[in-house]
């Protein structure tokens, strides 16, 4: 029986899928330090991992039995990928899987944020009983962001996704990209109808200097942050920015002091410098609406990452 190691976990549909063509699913986390003396001893063919297990040149060439190393998300920088497949192991990530449910994390800070909720949250249960006026009064000035301006920067799949979202709700949507000039955006309806939209993408400049909001979707190269000071500077003074994408893309130093400075009027974080640790002057800024890397993080999203994932591994070992 193929043995296959989920040791970050894997959804109940992709062990219902494994399991049903006879593979042996082991859910149960292996500590780092003794794995590649386990994968050994149970000669396991297949390592699953999300970012938490690390599997490096030494755990490559130490366990003979692996055939496949398989990532449940996108970002693979806990894998020598190049390595591994140089040794003729297969490796596997699931990079569309949760597009939909970080596109959706988007909207739910952008929201949030348009109407304090972050904000509120913090204080209705302090003060919601004694002050109910001054806060129903503190949070009066809200904004829609129907026929506001939703700057994407990084048009890839989760941009895609942001902008499908932002279309129905009726924003207008600018759009930059590195490398794509243009995209097709199919919208679904509810009664089988369709509609396209083709976007096409403009300089950084401009999106940053007509955007109400501006959302990245860029991986992390290098140490350069893709929005600074100077970028900022570009925005409109009172505009709005989320990341969801990589801690650092946006500096955060200058992030806090522009809205210190109310440049920016909104901003949201899910990924920081220094993950699991981030900065405690990030997390106690009163401006700021924060949630701990959870972008990924649905029931639909694992499910889908455990299906590809078991589907990925039959095809594999079916050849
Ligand atoms: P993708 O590769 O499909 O898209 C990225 C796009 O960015 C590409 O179109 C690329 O051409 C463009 N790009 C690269 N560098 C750029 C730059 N400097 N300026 C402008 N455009 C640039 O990736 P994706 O699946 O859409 O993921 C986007 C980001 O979201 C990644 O950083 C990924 O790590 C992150 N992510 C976060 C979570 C989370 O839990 N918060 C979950 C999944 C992915």
């Amino acid at each position: 029986m193929i043995k296959v190691l989920a040791n970050d976990g894997i959804s109940q549909s992709g062990i219902d899928a494994l399991q049903s063509k006879g593979f042996e699913v082991i859910t149960e986390k292996v500590a780092q330090e003794n794995l590649i003396a386990h994968i050994n001893s149970e000669k396991i063919e297949v390592l699953l991992v999300r970012s938490a297990t690390t599997a490096r040149e030494e755990l490559i060439d130490s366990c003979k039995s692996l055939k496949i190393i398989g990532r449940g998300g996108v970002g693979m920088d806990n894998i020598d990928v190049s390595y591994a497949r140089n040794k003729g192991l297969e490796v596997y990530n699931t990079p569309a899987a949760s597009s939909a449910s970080v596109a959706e994390l988007v909207f739910a800070h952008l929201f949030g944020m348009v109407r304090f909720l972050y904000e509120s949250n913090r204080q209705m249960p302090l003060e919601g009983d004694s002050n109910f006026k001054e806060l129903k009064k503190a949070y009066a000035r809200g904004r829609e962001l129907a026929g506001k301006t939703l700057g994407i920067i990084g048009f890839g799949r989760i941009g895609k996704e942001v902008a499908k979202r932002a279309i129905g709700l009726g924003m207008n949507v600018l759009a930059h990209d590195k490398f794509t000039t243009e995209a097709n955006i199919t919208l679904n309806f509810f009664n089988g109808d369709k509609k396209t939209f083709t976007v096409e993408t403009t300089s950084l400049e401009n999106v940053l200097e007509n955007s109400d909001f501006v959302t990245l979707h860029v991986p992390k190269t290098g140490d350069k942050a893709v929005i600074g000071a100077e970028e900022i500077g570009l925005m409109k003074t009172g505009a709005g920015i989320v990341n969801t994408a990589r801690g650092g893309v946006i500096d955060e130093d200058a992030l806090m002091f522009s809205l210190d400075k109310g440049k920016l009027a909104y901003a949201a974080l899910d990924v920081f410098n220094n993950e699991p640790n981030p900065s405690i002057h990030l997390m106690m800024h009163n401006s700021l609406s924060l949630t701990p890397h959870i972008g990924a993080a649905t029931e639909e999203a694992q499910d889908r990452i455990g299906a590809e994932l078991a589907e990925k591994i039959i095809t594999f070992f079916k050849k």
